[in-house]
């Protein structure tokens, strides 16, 4: 059996580069501290990057033929052009990446990162069958099999049995991660409608696939046929589109951090296969922070953590969505005069900032408009549901980006029960978070989310721009007909700069 040496060099770079990660994740974990996580990140990639590059000579060496006299012709002279040549290849790739990177970020728009971190998921499956594909097809290349040349018959390549089974995990994961990806994007996009698809005895189905995967994945270290690699791939494939499409509306934010976790176990299973410590470290990483993350994000929709992953285990198969049609009730519009009014007299305004509020960017002259109820005495907190916006944290960064104080910004439990002593829910472009339906109606799609009790508030502060739009979910919203509830219709900028006016 081959044995591949590691150099000691590029293990302790790994072994640096991993800590930079740790770091990086440690420094992710609150808005103060994020800009210096996100830089330990940068350093770490980096070096793990210009290690692999410095260190992949060995690989090519393993690359090069065995020519029938035992005398690989690239040892003598020959790898350093390959060594060459595959160093131009992989840097323009890298400047080909490293431009669409960065032509990608600065274009994106806030509102559309869910569906651009679902396609970056997708990627990372992509590459991971991709890298599988080509282990397998070229073993020898990747020093993970043995030349056997039977007695009668051509001599082939035998793949390591523990190769076969890192390879048939990679490329099943792989490929899981990029359908369920692509499935996602469509959905985060609106290319494909948001509400779950159930089929009839999906859950036969999903449990019969992935039993005939990790079956075939157990046949593959006896038997390494194309046709059982290529069949692993294929069902992996099928089970990931199976897998995400009967997860819709309001349970979308656990997809993304479900799926960044699945691209994690992707790089760390080519890692294995590519003999990469940096790629196993930061696979695992990222795998487990993203089963964390999709963990908590259950906890914080009150959905079972087996149920999301499983597919839409056990969700309601009614999604009509209670309150959906549209009833013609009555409500109170309000101006941007009536809302500075209502608010310079208040004790206390809680603010629930959500999805309309990153559309509309209001985030710089709603703090302004706090700054001015504060100079006229007024208390302001700012209430942060886990899932407002499109992406965990989403609101926490535009209020950082806004230097909200952090000390004003409160999380749903925290906050919550301040609602009923409070004279103003001031509500900018949230909705599904500050749904009734979630704790009333069990046909509802949100139904069991826990939501701000918003209507508990003396007055109800309403910004969207019509009441014809719904929230994520679809769902019609009862808040908005309430006795104390005032709608004020506008673009959240807009109505926020024409109250910080009326409050000079
Ligand atoms: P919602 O999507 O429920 O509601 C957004 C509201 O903003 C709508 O009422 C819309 O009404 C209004 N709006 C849109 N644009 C503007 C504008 N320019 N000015 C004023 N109002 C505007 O947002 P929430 O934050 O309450 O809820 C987030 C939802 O997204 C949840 O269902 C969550 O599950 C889901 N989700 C969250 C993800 C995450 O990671 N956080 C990821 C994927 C989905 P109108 O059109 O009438 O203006």
């Amino acid at each position: 059996m081959e044995h591949v040496t590691v150099n000691p060099w590029a293990a302790l770079a790994y072994l640096v580069a991993g800590v930079c990660f740790i770091l990086a994740l440690r420094g992710l974990s609150s808005p103060s501290t994020s800009q210096r996580g996100n830089r330990m990140g940068i350093i770490g990639m980096t070096i793990a990057v210009v290690t692999t590059l410095i260190t992949h000579a060995p690989v090519l060496a393993v690359a090069c033929p065995q020519p029938a006299n035992g005398v690989a012709l690239c040892e003598q002279f020959g790898a350093l052009h390959l060594d060459t040549l595959a160093l131009i290849e992989i840097l323009g790739a890298i400047a080909i990446g490293a431009v669409i990177g960065v032509v990608t970020a600065r274009k994106i728009a806030m509102t559309d990162m869910p569906q651009l971190v679902a396609a970056f998921h997708s990627l990372v499956g992509l590459a991971a069958v991709l890298v599988a594909a080509a282990a397998f097809l070229n073993p020898q290349a990747f020093g993970i099999a043995d030349q056997v040349i039977p007695m009668i018959g051509q001599p082939f390549w035998a793949i390591y049995p523990q190769s076969r089974i890192e390879m048939g995990l990679g490329v099943a994961i792989g490929a899981i991660t990029f359908s369920g990806s692509v499935i996602a994007f469509l959905k985060l996009n609106g290319n494909m409608g948001g509400a779950p698809i159930m089929l009839p005895g999906r859950h036969v189905i999903n449990l019969g696939v992935l039993a005939g995967i990790l079956g075939l994945i157990a046949y593959f270290t006896q038997d390494q046929s194309p046709w059982i690699f290529w069949t692993i791939t294929a069902l992996s494939f099928v089970i990931g589109f199976l897998l995400i499409i009967p997860i819709g509306g309001a349970d979308m934010p656990v997809v993304v951090s479900m799926l960044n976790s699945y691209s994690g176990w992707a790089a760390a299973a080519m890692g294995f296969t590519l003999h990469n410590s940096a790629m196993i470290i930061t696979g695992a990483l990222v795998g487990s922070s993203g089963a964390i993350l999709s963990y908590i994000m259950c906890k914080a929709m009150n959905r079972s953590f087996i149920s999301v992953i499983a597919g839409g285990f056990g969700a309601a198969a009614d999604t009509s969505g209670g309150g959906a049609a549209k009833e013609q009730r009555p409500w109170k519009r309000g101006s941007a005069e009536d809302a500075a009014f209502l608010m310079q007299q208040a004790e206390q305004v809680i603010i629930v900032p959500g999805y309309g509020m990153a559309v509309a960017q209001a985030q710089h002259v709603l703090r302004e408009m706090a700054d001015k109820l504060k100079e006229h005495g007024v208390r302001v907190k700012y209430a942060i549901h886990p899932v407002a916006g499109r992406m965990p944290g989403h609101m926490n960064v535009l209020l950082a980006e806004a230097n909200v104080p952090y000390d004003e910004v409160f999380e749903l439990e925290d906050i919550n029960s301040e609602f009923a002593q409070t004279d103003v829910a001031f509500i900018i472009g949230a909705n599904d978070v500050v749904n009734p339906a979630a704790k009333t109606d069990k046909g509802s799609p949100i139904y069991g989310m826990p939501v701000f009790d918003v209507e508990k508030a003396k007055t109800v502060l309403f910004i969207k721009r019509s009441m014809g739009g719904v929230g994520y979910a679809g769902v019609d919203n009862d808040v908005f007909y309430m006795d104390n509830t005032m709608m004020l219709l506008a673009d959240a900028k807009k109505m926020v700069e024409e109250i910080v006016k009326s409050l000079d």
